[in-house]
């Protein structure tokens, strides 16, 4: 049985930074996909670049964007300023809704404003729905944050815990919305982000850049764990560790160490449709739309306006529930539809496709899964195993929370980390 100091199951972001900054030659990494990369991978088409859904790199921390961008030598990146809209009773507002009712008809501003003032503001909603309604006012809610993500998660809003988006939910004051009307740019935390203009795909080939990729196991799913004799087992063989690394889903990983209640933990699942069309795009601006009403998606990106290219190329999110069956013709011909009908496309004819399904791709956070989650979390660090990233840990995070995860883990164990 093969030894290894740190065993690291998962090869996207959260398993490669943790691989590279705890610095010695002794681990290994696992992976059931026969390429390294997870979400942050990138597809490439004649005259098109793709990735699982836009993934651009915002930061909350200076260290962690200078960190990114050092690792990043090299690669062509764009400074992109975001330009977000919202397609609301087929007239396309600037995003986020919140900050710009002012751009819907007066009477409807005017309902949005009245309930806001009346909100009442407390701290004490028992779901995530009531929450948006104490806080917002029933007019912003009910035209736009619950409709939008009710389409995103796939589920009854009341069922998510209040702070289920947390940081990613932008808030709102009055001063805001002031700001916001009189034309200037209020803040959020995406208002600029880079992307590397040849995909996300080039952060994952710079981490790869500075590993030892054979000991990088490509193809090679977990199936179970057993943290008593601190062994991995895969399709291909069984792995003893000193220390383990999970970034698979949290789910997943308490189904195969038999270490808690996986029915606990539930999530969407979204299907990406990457498309490419045969002209230019209409916009020639905006970065990404979100979309609460009837359409089939809740969310579409332009990469054209991102990393500029001469035709039209979309990402387009749709949310699912996980016990859905995906049809994904039928997706792509209804997504084709829909693009006609709020002007994205006209003429357009859609000369390369590819479709990828997410799940999980938004956990569910309920009163039930983060206390499990912390349980599992807490029981497991007990035994030298520590979870990493969005979906190890169950919660909504990003890139640079990954990054920060690994760093701060590798610190923890390895005083020689970088
Ligand atoms: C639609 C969408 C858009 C997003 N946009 C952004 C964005 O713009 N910016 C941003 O910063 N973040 C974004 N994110 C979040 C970002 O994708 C994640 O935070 C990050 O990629 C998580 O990386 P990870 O390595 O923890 O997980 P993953 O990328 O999921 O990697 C886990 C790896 O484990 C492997 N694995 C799973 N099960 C097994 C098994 N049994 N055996 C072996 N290997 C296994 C998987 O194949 C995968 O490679 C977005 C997420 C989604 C869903």
């Amino acid at each position: 049985m093969q030894h290894t100091k740190y065993l690291i199951l998962g090869a996207g972001i959260s398993g490669l930074a943790f691989a590279y900054e705890q610095r010695s030659d002794d681990y290994l990494i696992l992976e059931k996909e026969t390429v390294p990369g997870g979400l942050c991978r990138s597809f490439y088409a004649p005259g098109f670049v793709w990735d699982v859904a836009g993934h651009f790199f915002h930061f909350h921390s200076d260290q962690t964007k200078a960190f990114v961008k050092q690792m990043l030598d090299g690669v062509e990146l764009c400074n992109v300023t975001k330009c977000a809209k919202v397609f609301y009773a087929d007239r396309y507002l600037n995003a986020p809704f919140q900050y710009n009712i002012h751009q819907l008809p007066h009477d409807e501003f005017m309902q949005c404003l009245t309930d806001l003032y009346f909100a009442n503001g407390l701290d004490d909603a028992p779901s995530f729905k009531s929450f948006v309604r104490q806080k917002f006012g029933a007019g912003i809610s009910d035209k736009f944050l619950i409709p939008y993500n009710e389409k995103l998660y796939a589920c009854d809003l009341d069922e998510l815990e209040r702070d289920s988006m947390g940081k990613f939910l932008p808030k709102l004051t009055f001063d805001m919305l002031m700001t916001f009307y009189h034309g200037q740019k209020g803040t959020t935390y995406n208002d600029f982000f880079l992307y590397p203009r040849q995909g996300t795909m080039q952060l994952v080939n710079s981490y790869l850049n500075h590993l030892d990729t054979s000991r990088i196991h490509l193809g090679e799913s977990v199936s179970a764990i057993d943290t008593d004799a601190k062994t991995v087992t895969t399709s291909q063989g069984t792995y003893s560790y000193d220390h383990l690394v999970s970034t698979i889903p949290l789910n997943r990983f308490i189904d195969f160490a038999h270490c808690g209640d996986s029915s606990l933990l539930h999530s969407n699942k979204i299907v990406v449709l990457n498309l490419g069309f045969d002209l230019p795009s209409r916009d020639k601006e905006v970065n990404w739309v979100y979309f609460p009403g009837d359409e089939i998606f809740y969310r579409v990106g332009f990469y054209n306006n991102i990393a500029p290219r001469p035709n039209l190329s979309l990402y387009v999110e749709i949310g699912c529930r996980s016990d859905e069956q995906v049809d994904i013709d039928r997706l792509i011909r209804q997504t084709l539809v829909d693009l006609k009908r709020v002007r994205i496309t006209d003429d357009h004819q859609l000369v390369s496709h590819h479709a990828i399904v997410v799940e999980p791709a938004y956990v569910h956070i309920t009163g039930q899964s983060k206390a499990e989650t912390q349980r599992v979390i807490d029981a497991m660090r007990q035994r030298d195993v520590h979870m990493v990233g969005r979906y190890a840990r169950w919660e909504y995070s990003a890139i640079d929370d990954s990054i920060e995860q690994a760093q701060q883990l590798a610190q923890t164990l390895s005083p020689t980390s970088r």
